[in-house]
């Protein structure tokens, strides 16, 4: 009977929540010259919820305070609250206050100094010249992107020649985007670029690093990546040059987005807004932490979805974004992604969305409900990073000593050829022997992100030092094999049928002297040393003709899972060898048959082939398209130690 009738009122409360929640959005703040509106989503029990107007970003007494009015409520507790002030108050800030101290709202769209106050600001202002005309790179399928992971310090801080080192401005510099095409990259994702809390945007002139993941103002560009923090509309223009002149190099910009969590809960703009509304609780009513980061955000209700579908809009509209991250997508529910990826298709359908399929710890919601790499055939148009492909090659996430594939230790292989797949499903994968995945989990190759490493963990030069004993030693010989089986290593990514994906600076064989989690480490740890580029001309060639090589052959691209299981075939080899062949003019390629081995052992290996003559184009660390010999006549070929082979006929 008593279950009878909660079911009865949840029924009821379920249909109010959306009849009633459609009205509400997250405009809280309109401008016109004659007044300025205001509207925050609180508790509809809140004594007092107050609006202050600054006139500036830090420091001062308000200038004036109103209280705002309960309007509309959701009849679950929840209420608009509003106020309007006349005037003309551009150029100001302001503040909302529900009873838990300050904050700009849940929802701003400029802010002063370290995001503390929201500020009324015309963000068309903030256009720079010809942003109208900016145009998205046209992109056919996510399998054509080439995508480049980028933090803005790492890249430019130690640039001698960078005017704006370590800011969204280095990225319209002529060596930057001379760099970026130069490597072939299509797409730059740029690591937490909103406002975040670990940077004091007041002291700049003191070096500060963080990765970012640690959100405030979700819908605000980072302070400290502008030349002026104090000015709302400095970092908003900037952001914006910065998109357009990777947009006129036809290079497309991914934003990590990191919903899954806040810095922290009590200062947080949604606890302060609506205490405990937007964050999940488990049973006992602590706070559930499946982020990691000492609290998860609950995606699952109505006002927190929409937040999302909101701020991503937000940054698509306003930003000509062209791709989302979702930091661990597997902390929000099913429904929420596919209503994201709804709401992104309505603005354009090319614009790529993945995430990690997993979260940091366990959440308040059941695992089938979650965004998490199981659940991506549930999740069409969405893709998850391969942690089997990484694995497999590089070695466990657990444990940075343990080596894989590329260590020369056997057992990887069926893994390594689920990558190549692109995940999907293939008549000559076992998914029972995959590392991870039991069954294919991406109905599509474009589901599936192919990488070897990214800023998480070791990046890939000192995690094969760390699981290789031989490449710890000082000698030419040492780094002569860590060359080789970094190129090996990338050349599994890069011919992947998934959406191949690179740690900016690896192509200067970056090294983070050791550092497993760098987020909060020094510039001498996370900068590039552009040094490389011209000490290390080898590996820098490699990347380049690599993912020349992967543009200029759609056989390596096929973007659906049908043409993979018709045209790439696997060819039987022996441990730490994979080898496959993309057969009859994959994806209509000038190339009839295309040859790919892998082979991590330290001695050459023999491979048996259909027998042709086939023009090699890459092998033992050096790829040349025009040929670099011929092989396979006798139905064999040689394939040198702890390097690829590609070739075709
Ligand atoms: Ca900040």
């Amino acid at each position: 009977m008593k279950k009878l009738f909660l079911i009865l009122i949840m029924a009821l409360s379920i249909t109010s929540t959306e009849a009633l929640a459609v009205d509400f959005n997250f405009d809280e703040m309109k401008y016109t010259p004659a007044e300025t509106t205001f509207r925050l989503f609180a508790p509809a029990s809140a004594k007092r919820v107050v609006l202050r107007i600054y006139k500036d970003g830090i420091n001062g007494k308000a200038t004036k305070t109103v209280r705002m009015k309960a309007t509309e409520t959701d009849g679950e507790g929840g209420a608009v609250w509003t106020a309007a002030v006349k005037g003309d108050l551009k150029g100001m800030f302001y503040t909302f206050d529900t009873g838990r101290g300050e904050t700009p709202g849940t929802f701003a769209k400029a802010v002063g100094v370290n995001g503390q106050r929201a500020a009324i600001a015309d963000l068309r202002q903030a256009d720079p010249e010809g942003w109208m005309q900016d145009k998205r790179p046209v992109v056919k399928s996510p399998s054509d992107l080439v995508v480049y992971e980028l933090h803005h310090r790492d890249f430019s801080i130690a640039r001698s020649d960078a005017r704006y080192p370590g800011k969204f401005m280095a990225l319209t510099e002529p060596w930057a985007i001379q760099h970026l095409k130069q490597l072939g990259v299509n797409a730059i994702h740029i690591l937490p670029s909103y406002d975040y809390g670990s940077v004091d945007e007041t002291r700049l002139s003191t070096p500060q690093y963080n990765w970012g993941y640690d959100p405030v103002n979700y819908n605000v560009p980072e302070g400290s990546y502008s030349t002026d923090p104090y000015d709302p509309l400095c970092r908003v223009r900037e952001f914006k040059l910065m998109v357009q002149a990777l947009h006129k190099a036809g290079i497309s910009v991914v934003l990590d987005v990191v919903y899954n969590h806040t810095y922290d809960i009590d200062r947080s703009n949604f606890q302060r807004t609506y205490p405990d509304y937007y964050y999940r609780k488990t049973a006992d009513g602590s706070y559930s932490n499946g982020s990691g980061c000492g609290n998860e955000t609950a995606s699952e209700r109505t006002m927190m979805r929409r937040f999302m579908i909101e701020s991503v809009c937000h940054w698509i509209h306003e930003y000509h974004i062209d791709g989302l991250r979702f930091d661990l997508m597997g902390v929000h529910d099913i429904e929420t992604m596919n209503a994201i990826r709804k709401a992104v298709d309505d603005i354009d359908p090319t614009i790529f969305i993945y995430g990690e399929g997993w979260s940091a710890g366990s959440c308040a919601l059941p695992g089938e409900k979650l965004g998490m790499k199981a659940n991506i055939p549930q999740m069409p148009g969405i893709a998850a990073f391969s942690d089997d492909i990484r694995d497999a090659l590089r070695g466990p996430f657990s444990d940075d000593t343990k080596g894989a594939f590329l260590a020369g230790i056997p057992g990887m292989e069926e893994s390594l050829k689920a990558g190549i797949a692109g995940m999907v499903e293939h008549p000559q994968v076992d998914y029972s022997k995959v590392n991870y995945s039991k069954q294919p989990y991406a109905l599509q190759p474009t589901q599936m992100m192919a990488y070897v490493s990214c800023h998480d963990d070791m990046c890939l030069v000192d995690r094969l030092k760390a699981s290789i004993p031989s490449l710890k030693k000082n000698t030419r010989a040492a780094e002569d094999e860590l060359i080789r089986l970094d190129l090996l290593a990338q050349t599994a990514v890069f011919t992947s049928q998934g959406v191949p994906f690179m740690l900016s600076g690896e192509e200067l064989l970056r090294s983070k002297k050791g550092v497993h989690n760098s987020f909060e480490s020094p510039d001498s740890i996370n900068q590039l040393d552009w040094g490389n580029k011209q000490r290390y001309s080898q590996v820098f060639d490699y990347y380049t003709n690599l993912i020349a090589l992967r543009k200029h052959h759609p056989a390596f691209r096929l973007g659906s899972a049908e043409l993979v299981r018709n045209h790439l075939e696997f060819i039987k080899t022996d441990d730490c060898l994979v080898a496959f062949r993309l057969k009859n003019y994959a994806g209509r390629d000038d190339w009839r048959n295309i040859i790919v081995v892998l082979n991590a052992n330290a001695e050459p290996r023999s491979v048996t082939i259909p027998k042709a003559t086939y023009t090699v184009v890459c092998r033992n660390g050096k790829i040349d398209e025009k040929g670099l010999g011929t092989a396979g006549q006798d139905g064999h070929v040689e394939v040198d130690p702890q390097s690829a082979l590609i070739m075709h006929d």
